[in-house]
């Protein structure tokens, strides 16, 4: 199977900076690939890479089997770009953007244009100029997915999107799969791209620190749980339990506890319900957690980790950070 993206060995140099030190990514046909990393760790130039806007150091890139630049037009038709920062010529309205689009694309894509706008309530009439941020948000999905292209390469896809439009934006997402396409998606939140993703790739410091399914990468993140009880409980009870790490007893009231849940919570639950709950908060945790568990304890988190190829001195070898 030709992968619909693959990176090897990817370096890019801007001067005397190095913003990827060996990127490596292999992104199948049919695929909803999530690229998860903080800011600065290298996804927009992986993706301009992707889009030939930018040629690599050194490594390769395909896009379909075809290098990008070999590519040309043909390769790009095939494509469906959402830039991280998008810029829009100044006088047009959105209505005449996008056709001057559709008109580059041999005519595809107008009406469905008009659809997509009118399911994200995109008023096409207005200068792009005089749209909000989220607004220009919504332009920007609408000329990546117009064309109905086999693969969509969007950088922060939902940044600016409210709740509503991104879970709108979620179900374009899964139709758009289920019609065929490949969608390649970046983001430095996990909770953005854990309902539409299938494969996540962490990036950080210009590497890939891991790959793995979003469903094991949030079983891994885990939650963090506090549990109040009517009565004072022991910490016994709960620190050995399947799943629960990290228990603490709130020793200032004795009923108050802590805790770091991963996986099954059944046996934290059946532990819990021996007392009086009177209190319960569950937290997801987030991509910058996932991190200081890397640093934390690197054997665990290598023994579910497929680590590229390169050179020792990866993330997970460096010396622990402190909690941001
Ligand atoms: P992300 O998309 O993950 O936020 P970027 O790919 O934008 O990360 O940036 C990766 C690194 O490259 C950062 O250190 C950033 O400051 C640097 N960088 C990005 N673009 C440029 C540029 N045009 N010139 C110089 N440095 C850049």
């Amino acid at each position: 199977m030709i992968p619909a993206v693959e990176t090897c060995g990817l370096v890019k140099d801007y001067g005397r900076t190095r913003a990827l030190r060996g990127v490596d990514l292999r992104v199948l046909p049919g695929e909803v690939f999530g690229f998860l990393g903080p800011n600065g760790a290298g996804k927009s130039t992986t993706i301009r890479l992707i889009m030939d806007l930018l040629r690599p150091t050194a490594g390769t890139v395909e896009v379909f089997g075809v290098a990008p630049a070999a590519g040309g037009p043909r390769l790009r038709a095939r494509i469906g770009y959402l830039p991280g920062e998008l810029s829009f010529p100044a006088r047009t309205t959105a209505r005449d953007h996008l056709r001057y689009l559709a008109a580059l694309r041999g005519g595809r894509g107008v009406e469905r244009a008009a659809e997509l706008a009118e399911r994200f309530s995109l008023d096409l009439s207005r200068p792009l100029r005089s749209l909000s941020k989220g607004n220009k948000q919504k332009v920007g999905l609408v000329q990546a997915f117009m064309h109905e292209p086999e693969l969509l390469v969007l950088d922060e896809p939902t940044g600016g999107l409210d709740p509503l439009l991104q879970r709108e934006f979620r179900a374009l997402a899964r139709e758009s799969v289920a019609g065929g396409a490949t969608i390649f998606l970046s983001s430095h939140v996990l909770g953005e791209v854990e309902e539409v993703a299938g494969r996540v790739a962490i990036i950080r410091d210009g590497r890939v620190v891991d790959v793995d399914d979003v469903r094991a990468l949030r079983a891994r993140a885990g939650q963090e749980v506090l549990l109040r009880f009517a009565d004072p409980v022991a910490l016994q009870e709960f620190a050995g339990l399947p799943g629960v790490h990290d228990a603490a007893v709130d020793p200032a009231d004795g009923r108050t506890l802590t805790c770091l849940l991963r996986g099954d919570p059944m046996p934290l639950l059946g532990a819990a319900t021996r007392h009086r709950v009177v209190r319960w908060q569950a937290q997801d945790r987030e991509l910058e957690d996932l991190f200081i568990d890397f640093y934390r304890d690197p054997e665990r988190s290598a023994a579910t980790t497929a680590v590229p190829p390169g050179p020792p001195a990866g993330p997970r070898h460096r010396a622990p950070e402190t909690r941001r």
